[in-house]
């Protein structure tokens, strides 16, 4: 059957073994195509029981007593489930802030550590806001350093330079795991290699790839890393991010946010900070409980599905959707801005084209298909595993054609910033 049939995509979804998990989660408008799950992940049924209980009967009827009966451990507790995810022990995953103000905790702690050299290392595919965090880093350590930015050929990760660059003058090197833009997946071991043998410290964001490619931080000796939750996670808008120390750095590194969650015993409201002992020191105020405590479910059903069997579907599915862009838009003027090779990329592709902006204004307006549009010319569609059907990814093709040979982006003009 050919791969442009409907019915060969009606066929894969029949024969596939996570298909069901997407009863789990409120979709109740099966016309919408939904591809920005790399963006913001979908609600849970779960999560909207968690949700209601969480106000009506804990906050509302439980008040204060609620920190005892469970608040205090959420943040560990769901760090550990997270573990489970990126190949980390529940001692060195914890859930707090966000992932920029933890990149700045942990980038901040291991520059303060390795103070002698005067180098952070990190890529032009990295995501803004990391790149404006380690800029504030290199200003404010103990000792100054330049942020040195490897320049790449915007879609693959500049492996060969960054190899080049990491010298015994580097004190960090911190990249995307998985890139935002064109989706390239980097080898967490060989680049952790490569900083190790310089005597560096490496700090991987794993926001674009937690959920969606297995990762192993212990098999790569990975000291450092920090994530989201709102994006594969499905923690819901916002949701506080997770950060990761290596056992045997907990005790090395300091954070330099001292705030009273990370004292040693908070309760007894000391004058002076003495830190936890553990990963906990990590830790600055008071959690957001209603946002944490909705991180879990989305982090148990990847985990009853298996990231190996969600990683098998999400290449499956990329490499579907690479076939219908070769068939059907590659003639129209669509470049492919991600890896063409699977395992080099994540769960999301970017499509190029001269008019994408507009593309993606009539593609969302006009044929309800929500990817959502990076500058400057990416039109990046997410496939999310856990609840994407490959007649979703049939649809938004079909449907991203249409706008074309309709010429439906016309309608459209001016350049704008917009989160989708
Ligand atoms: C989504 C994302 C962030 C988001 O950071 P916030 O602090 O939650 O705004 C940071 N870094 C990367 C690589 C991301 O993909």
């Amino acid at each position: 059957m050919p791969i442009t049939d409907l019915a060969y995509a009606q066929q894969l979804d029949a024969q596939d073994p996570l298909a069901h998990f997407r009863d789990q989660f409120v979709i109740d408008d099966p016309d919408l195509i939904y591809l920005d799950g790399n963006s913001l992940g979908r609600l849970l049924k779960r999560s909207r029981d968690v949700a209601q209980d969480l106000v009506d009967r804990q906050w509302g009827k439980q008040l204060i007593r609620g920190w005892n009966e469970g608040w205090i451990d959420l943040q560990s507790q769901i760090g550990g489930k997270i573990g489970q995810l990126i190949g980390a022990d529940a001692d060195e995953v914890i859930v707090a802030d966000s992932t920029s103000i933890n990149l700045f905790k942990l980038a901040l702690a291991a520059v303060n550590f390795n103070n002698g050299r005067s180098k952070i290392i990190t890529d032009d595919l990295n995501f803004p806001s990391d790149l404006y965090i380690l800029q504030g880093v290199a200003r404010l350590a103990k000792r100054p350093l330049q942020l040195q930015i490897i320049p790449s050929d915007d879609i693959h990760g500049p492996v060969e330079a960054l190899a080049a660059a990491i010298d015994d003058d580097t004190a960090l090197v911190a990249l995307s795991h998985t890139v935002f833009k064109s989706s390239y997946t980097y080898d967490m071991a060989k680049i952790t290699q490569l900083a190790h043998n310089a005597g560096a410290l490496m700090l991987w964001d794993m926001s674009h790839s937690v959920g969606s490619v297995p990762a192993d931080l212990h098999a790569a000796n990975a000291p450092l890393a920090v994530g989201c939750t709102y994006k594969y996670l499905n923690g819901g808008p916002g949701s506080p991010a997770f950060l990761y120390v290596q056992r045997n750095w907990q005790r090395k590194l300091g954070n330099p946010i001292t705030g009273w969650m990370g004292h040693e015993s908070m309760f007894d409201f000391a004058l002076d900070y003495e830190r936890d002992a553990g990963l906990r020191h990590f830790l600055t105020g008071t959690p957001p409980v209603l946002s944490t405590a909705l991180i879990e479910p989305g982090v148990d059903l990847l985990l009853e599905a298996g990231m190996d069997r969600l990683r098998d579907k999400s290449v499956q599915q990329t490499s579907y959707l690479l076939d219908l862009w070769r068939e059907w838009l590659a003639p129209l003027g669509f470049r492919l801005n991600s890896p063409a090779e699977a395992a080099q990329r994540g769960s999301h592709i970017s499509l190029g084209h001269d008019d994408s902006w507009r593309i993606s204004q009539a593609l969302i307006n006009e044929m309800r298909v929500i990817p959502d549009f990076r500058k400057p010319d990416n039109i990046r569609l997410g496939i999310a595993p856990i609840y994407t059907r490959y007649t979703d990814i049939y649809e938004a093709m079909h449907r991203l054609r249409q706008v074309m040979l309709e010429k439906l982006y016309e309608r459209y003009s001016s350049m704008e910033n917009t989160f989708t």
